[in-house]
Parts: structure tokens; C-alpha cells; sequence
């Protein structure tokens, strides 16, 4: 069993229609002229990232699965789509939108494929509200960016968010995205995925640890990050160190950082051995699920291949990893 909880999709969405959102700053999917298998994400009129046709099809997706022996995928929104720095009522409209698109593509195979919606995170009541509302259609959880604008996940609207979604039993799945450092110093070689969004998954985890919003966000909370947390687990020894020694890192959080790690999950999305041993240990081996970035080039292939070759992982564990950490965390059972 296999459950595949980190992927995207995208639908097919004409220029058309974005220009009719907003001309600027909505996304589309470019078509290949050649071949009806291959696209191009569009943003603010350039090209963004090739993409192919699982991105938007999940009948050909199904397929991909099939082969790689993965038996249900969490699907959520490309993080280009999420519309933060719109109006909110337009991010709202738009949320609604997307998530309808999200329970479409899933409803034919609602065993292989389940949802997570996306909301308006610049207005935390449209966004508890749009995100009870795609639980209510059959998402399992939400989606939100780590962060909106200069709002970490610190801030006290964004607290609220994950308050909400605790009381209403909604797994949050927090992806980086508007990736700091800017178009000047990283304008090459990806660095924005390679060095930023590490980052950015990093600065939010320890937004809420260091601000005591875990103090206040209930037990029972969901809250799962990308890309195994990012530069997050191999750097916490520094934090506690710098918790030890200086006041001004302990004032607003009671307990060393790394008490905090066992409330929050990880996916796996790691590509290296010794980093998914560290990263079980420094989370716990409850607290991490197998999760790929598919269908994106970053992404693992085959999917689940880095928990399947470990030899450092016991079956058991294999197994909380490969599904059910999944189940438990998603609900899925
Ligand atoms: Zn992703």
C-alpha cells in the first residue's frame, strides 16, 4: 500500500480565462502546438514551467500510477494559483473555483485520488469559511502558502486559520511558495527551489515555534510541511542552542524548539538516504508520509523509491511512512 500525499494539479486553464481574472498575475496553461501532451505554465506573460499532461488529466495520471504501484494520491493546487495578492472576494470567487476543479478531477477514482483545497488566505474568515466548504464537497484537508505577503504563519490571522481548522478536523498541508531572496541574487540554476524554499519552510516552522503559536494552536492541530521541512531538521540543533543561550530566542516560547517538532509532520520529499534517516528521527517516524512533488521535474521518480530502498528503516516503519501515517493524518480511513 502506497499513499502519495505531495502532488499538484492544475487545470486546464486558457489564457482567456486568467486574463479575465486578473491579465497580470493569473496563471494559464499554454498548450504544445505539436504535441497535446506537453504545456507550458504561463505567468504574468512568460514562460513559468513545462508541464505534461498529468498535470491536468487523470486519466493519463492513473496510468503513471499504475506503473509506479501507487494506490491513492492527495492532489492540491499548483501554488501559483493561489491568488494571495489579489482582492480577497476575487481570491475567494477564485478559491471556490479551483476547489470545484479539484473534487472534478478526482470524483471518477475517488479511491486513487483525493483533494485539498485551496483558500483566500489574505482574509482568514473567507478562508475558514472556504475551506469548511471543501470539506463539506470531499476535500481532506487545505492547502495554504507558508505565507501571505510579510504575514508569517505567526501572525494572528493566520493562527486563527489554523485554530479553525483544528476545531473542524481539517489537515493542513503547508507549501512554500513567493520564494524570498528576489529576482536579483537568485536568478540562476533554480536556486529560488533550490536555496529559497528550503528556507522559507524553515522560517515558517520556527515562526511557529519561536512565536508560542503552538502554545496556542490546540493539540489535535494537522499541520504538515513540503519537502521533509525543509532546511528545517538539520539546522534545529542550532536553534536550540540559540534558545539555550540568549534570551531574546526563548522570550516567546516556553520549551526548547525541538520539543515543538513532534506536533508537525513532514512529507518525505528529501532525495537522500541519510537525509530521510535524520529527518524520521528529528520528527519522529510517526510524523513523516511519503510525498513526491509529482508530476513536476523536482519530483521523485519512481515515486516512494527513497522509503522503499532505505536500510535503515524497519518494515514497520516503511510502512507508517509509505501509507498509514497517511491514513491516520488525512483521515483517509
Ligand atoms: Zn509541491
Amino acid at each position: 500500500m502506497k499513499i502519495d500525499i505531495h502532488s499538484h494539479f492544475f487545470p486546464l486553464i486558457s489564457e482567456e480565462l486568467a486574463n479575465s481574472v486578473d491579465a497580470e498575475r493569473a496563471a494559464w496553461i499554454r498548450l504544445d502546438d505539436k504535441d497535446p501532451n506537453k504545456g507550458m505554465i504561463m505567468l504574468n506573460g512568460r514562460e513559468f514551467r513545462p508541464v505534461y499532461r498529468a498535470l491536468w488529466d487523470p486519466e493519463f495520471r492513473l496510468k503513471e500510477l499504475d506503473e509506479q504501484g501507487i494506490d491513492t494520491q492527495i492532489v492540491c493546487s499548483t501554488p501559483v494559483l493561489f491568488g494571495y495578492s489579489w482582492e480577497a472576494q476575487k481570491a475567494y470567487d477564485w478559491a471556490q473555483k479551483m476547489n470545484d476543479e479539484a473534487v472534478a478531477f478526482c470524483q471518477k477514482y475517488p479511491n486513487r485520488f483525493k483533494a485539498l483545497s485551496q483558500v483566500p488566505l489574505q482574509d482568514v474568515k473567507l478562508a475558514a469559511q472556504e475551506a469548511s466548504r471543501a470539506k463539506a464537497l470531499g476535500c481532506v484537508g487545505v492547502q495554504i502558502g507558508n505565507h501571505v505577503g510579510d504575514k508569517d504563519l505567526n501572525h494572528p490571522d493566520l493562527i486563527d486559520f489554523l485554530i479553525h481548522c483544528a476545531e473542524e478536523d481539517i489537515p493542513v498541508f503547508i507549501h512554500p511558495w513567493d520564494m524570498m531572496g528576489g529576482p536579483n541574487r537568485m536568478k540562476e540554476w533554480m536556486l529560488p527551489w533550490l536555496v529559497a524554499m528550503p528556507a522559507e519552510t524553515q522560517l515558517s516552522m520556527l515562526s511557529l515555534i519561536l512565536s508560542g503559536a503552538l502554545e496556542k494552536i490546540p493539540e489535535k492541530a494537522k499541520i504538515c510541511f513540503a519537502h521533509g521541512g525543509g532546511s528545517f531538521p538539520y539546522l534545529l540543533g542550532r536553534v536550540d542552542n540559540a534558545w539555550k543561550h540568549r534570551d531574546i530566542v526563548r522570550k516567546d516560547c516556553p520549551r526548547p524548539p525541538s520539543e515543538y517538532a513532534k506536533r508537525l509532520h513532514t512529507d518525505a520529499a528529501v532525495f537522500n538516504q541519510d537525509a530521510l534517516t535524520m529527518l524520521t528521527k528529528v520528527m519522529g517516524v510517526d510524523n513523516v508520509m511519503m510525498g513526491s512533488d509529482y508530476p513536476f521535474p523536482l519530483g521523485e521518480q519512481p515515486i516512494g523509491s527513497l522509503i522503499a530502498d532505505s536500510v535503515s528503516l524497519s518494515a514497520d516503519d516503511k510502512a507508517k511512512l509509505l501509507y498509514q501515517n497517511a491514513e491516520k493524518f488525512f483521515n483517509l480511513k
